[in-house]
């Protein structure tokens, strides 16, 4: 069901009041995940949300269709692991219905040979997939599973589709991962994958999470550049990733999200709509907004706008993390969809 047209002109924007626009939805379509990453989870998993209060395909285009209206042009479905919700390439499918100019993944690429056909002959043709060790042992004893053949089977499988985006998503814990700089810069070169280096942040239920694990992209792209120099294309601002490439003319790319040691909250253009229908306006949100609620009780599709322009209206600054005080949001990584 397609929301009812704004009558409104100017057409409303996602305008906050510090002038950003958001432009960018990260939607998360489940909480439930098949991996146990320490930075994200306990080994016990989480209590995952019954069924009934994870929103609809229906309730999910209802609202991204009224995303789209007030402007959001990109959508980027996360999880939990966005391929355990059942009928995903449908979703997919019907999101390609409107008018929206970019439909992205960020999955661990496990289920990927089951379902990348399904989900090419959707539209999808842009995919990051989370990576975090080279070495399967150190995937093993970072995720809690022993599926790190399956996710190179999934990456393999990727190479059927020459159109594919594909990045590599790689968060960097001090002490565990941070001598694999060199071996993923290799492989982008190999594989012209873009490969992108994340901070370590706090948002795990029990992560660990100090300053002093915090690896900064700035060294590993001076350690990578001792080797393969680097030049800049793009600065981190609309996109989180502060891209290079490489001097030689080798294929691929290096990415770094700074958020922890040069954050970009600036020019954040980017809000999140969880699993189970909140409205969160950062990453760090520590209040977050209920569309779920009136969306169930039939409000009418400028309630629901009105709801969301008001809320976006009041994004916070930035996070948080450096200052004294900074408060962790409640919900985990894989409960905001990251
Ligand atoms: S921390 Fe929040 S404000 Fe900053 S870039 Fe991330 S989502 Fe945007």
């Amino acid at each position: 069901m397609s929301p009812e047209p704004l009558l409104t002109d100017p057409k409303p924007r996602l305008q906050d009041r510090f002038g950003r626009v958001a432009s960018k939805l990260r939607l998360s379509v489940t909480d439930r995940c098949n991996l146990r990453c320490l930075y994200c989870m306990p080994a016990e998993g989480l209590a995952w949300q019954p069924k009934t209060e994870i929103l609809s395909f229906e309730e999910i285009l209802t609202l991204v269709g009224i995303f789209s209206q007030l402007g959001i042009e990109q959508i980027r479905l996360t999880g939990g692991e966005p391929l355990l919700r059942q009928d995903l390439p449908q979703l997919v499918a019907a999101l390609g219905q409107l008018p929206l100019k970019k439909i992205a993944l960020t999955s661990n690429g496990i289920l990927l040979p089951e379902l990348m056909p399904a989900l090419y002959r959707a539209g999808l043709r842009s995919l990051n997939i989370s990576l975090d060790s080279l070495l399967p042992a150190r995937f093993a004893q970072l995720t809690r599973r022993d599926d790190y053949d399956r996710v190179l089977a999934g990456l393999a499988h990727l190479e059927n589709y020459p159109d594919l985006a594909i990045k590599l998503n790689v968060v960097v814990l001090r002490g565990f991962n941070a001598d694999e700089a060199l071996p993923f810069a290799e492989l982008a070169r190999e594989k012209a994958w873009s490969v992108r280096f994340i901070e370590f942040m706090p948002l795990g239920k029990s992560d660990g999470w100090l300053p002093t694990e915090v690896v900064p992209g700035e060294t590993l792209r001076q350690e990578i550049a001792a080797i393969y120099p680097l030049l800049p294309i793009e600065a981190a601002g609309a996109n989180p990733a502060s891209r290079w490439c490489f001097a030689d003319g080798a294929p691929g790319e290096i990415g770094l999200i700074n958020s922890v040691s040069e954050p970009f909250c600036q020019s954040c253009n980017r809000i999140r709509l969880t699993a189970d229908g909140m409205l969160r306006n950062c990453l760090f949100s520590t209040q977050e907004l209920n569309l779920k609620a009136p969306l169930r009780e039939g409000a009418s599709t400028a309630e629901l706008s009105a709801l969301i322009l008001n809320w976006v209206a009041q994004k916070e600054a930035g996070h948080q993390i450096n200052q004294v005080g900074f408060e962790r949001p409640l919900r985990s990584m894989s409960q905001i969809g990251g």
